[in-house]
């Protein structure tokens, strides 16, 4: 069937008591629905008044009794959220009304709406890209302010656009190319080679730019998977709780007492991370704590940012020499942070053990006081120059975070490139515009003109009824 013969309704705002709710419908019946079961006030029907206008009334149960009062508005195809006819009754947010609403819709003519549904029949009528209905998903789920700004930048089309102005470029250079090809008297010439050339050099450039941002998308996006590790007592439960902003670890002067690993996510350096705390990296002692070393090893193994804890105020030991080693070797391809903690007690660490540290945290050595909050904003600016959040205004320019984006770019990023030194060769025109074509096949799919329908369908799932 196709989906937009449907009506379909649902409650949009969260579940629970609150002030108010709004029960969405949309599909070729949504007017008359919402006419069936809301009596304006002004005692003409709500179909017959204009679109777009909020109207009081009364709202029928789907027994045709009354069950509440509240505000209808109506839109017309195409203009609406999902470009279908749409109405909104807005009731009062009790669980049992906003319920009542809901079945009232299903008995007057509408079925139950999907997880994301509405969006995703705004995506099929064209009124939002792939792209933009993620960034709607985004929004929805954002619980710090940089992500936020990542899915309102995303919504407002910043990748859209981007995409689009890369593709529009090569489309106009390949029409004239493809004109040249079918009337070969009129010779393609070196000038159109030039053109050519230079739109496959900007395009490729523009592509690489967009992908260089999937880094600290995804780290605010996703979120960084960090592990807090140290042996016991230098300081690490109280650095997650300067990080957490609350006291969510047992802060404790006994050696090794944070036995289970805390989780928490936290905006940091302008990214999110996702904190776990390890217990300390000790090869002996009880059986509970062995469980927590243990978990601490395969977190580290797992972690995509690790922040190793030393304690400046004491040399180092033996324990600390063996997560120095385990540092050592996660290979640079594991961003880590050395944070020497208690300066405010002053250090005793020599330059040779600071040089250690060096070497096993690639040179990235903070000294903090977790206590006294010194140099914690300097840790925060070294998370921010790993992910390179300070160069990328999440709400202004384009930023992916999604590997689905980054994959479809990378192919857009090989096509072009191939291109580009098929032109530099000199190659035959055709076989140019062959690759040429691949990538704008890519960059489509990049903004979600061209996936296939399981791709579209899976990102849908993600989303909650009512959106
Ligand atoms: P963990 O075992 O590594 O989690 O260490 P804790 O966070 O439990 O800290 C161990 C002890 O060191 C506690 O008594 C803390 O109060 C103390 N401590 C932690 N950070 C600092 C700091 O920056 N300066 C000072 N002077 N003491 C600290």
């Amino acid at each position: 069937m196709n989906i937009t013969s449907t009506t379909i309704a649902a409650v949009s705002t969260p579940r629970g008591k609150g002030g108010v709710a709004m029960i969405r419908m949309s599909g070729p019946s949504a007017l008359a629905v919402a006419s069936a079961m809301f009596l304006p006030r002004s005692g003409k029907e709500l179909s017959s008044l204009p679109a777009r206008r909020a109207v009081f009334g009364t709202i029928l149960d789907s027994r045709d009794e009354p069950v509440d009062e509240g505000i209808a508005v109506c839109y017309r195809a195409p203009a609406s959220f999902t470009g279908e006819d749409a109405a909104e009754i807005t009731c009062h947010g009790g669980p049992a009304a906003t319920e009542a609403v809901l079945l009232s819709a299903v008995a007057h003519g509408a079925s139950l709406a999907g997880p994301g549904e509405f969006t995703r029949r705004a995506f099929l009528n064209g009124k939002l890209s792939l792209t933009e209905a993620e960034a709607v998903g985004r929004l929805i789920d954002a619980d710090t302010a940089e992500r936020l700004a990542l899915s309102a930048g995303g919504l407002s089309g910043n990748v859209s656009r981007e995409i689009r102005a890369v593709y529009d470029g090569m489309l106009s250079t390949m029409t004239a190319l493809y004109a040249a090809i079918d009337y070969p008297e009129e010779d393609v010439g070196d000038e159109g080679e030039r053109e050519i050339g230079s739109t496959l050099s900007r395009s490729l450039a523009a592509v690489e730019k967009l992908l260089s941002t999937y880094r600290t998308g995804k780290a605010v996006a996703d979120g960084v998977r960090t592990v807090i590790c140290g042996r016991p007592n230098v300081g690490k439960s109280s650095l997650f709780n300067r990080l957490t902003g609350e006291d969510s670890a047992i802060v404790t002067a006994e050696a090794g007492t944070t036995r289970d690993i805390l989780r928490e996510t936290v905006s940091f350096g302008g990214v999110t991370l996702r904190l776990a705390d390890t217990a300390g990296l000790r090869e002996s002692g009880g059986t509970v704590e062995q469980i927590g070393i243990g978990r601490a090893r395969r977190e580290i193994r797992e972690a995509e940012l690790v922040l190793a804890v030393f304690d400046g105020s004491e040399p180092l030991t033996e324990e600390d020499g063996e997560l120095l080693d385990l540092l050592s070797s996660l290979g640079p391809q594991i961003p880590k942070i050395a944070v020497v903690n208690k300066v405010d007690r002053g250090t005793v660490l020599t330059s040779e053990e600071l040089a250690k540290i060096d070497a096993a945290a690639d040179g990235r050595r903070i000294p903090v006081s977790a206590e006294k909050e010194e140099g914690i904003s300097d840790l925060s600016r070294a998370v921010g120059e790993i992910y390179a959040s300070g160069s990328v205004d999440l709400r202004r320019d384009a930023v992916i975070w999604d590997a689905r984006q980054r994959q479809a770019l990378e192919h857009a990023r090989s096509a072009l490139a191939a291109a580009s030194e098929a032109a530099g060769r000199g190659d035959p025109i055709d076989c140019i515009c062959t690759l040429a074509e691949e990538a704008m096949a890519a960059l489509d799919e990049t903004d979600g003109r061209s996936v296939d329908s399981a791709i579209v369908d899976e990102i849908f799932k993600r989303f909650c009824v009512g959106k």
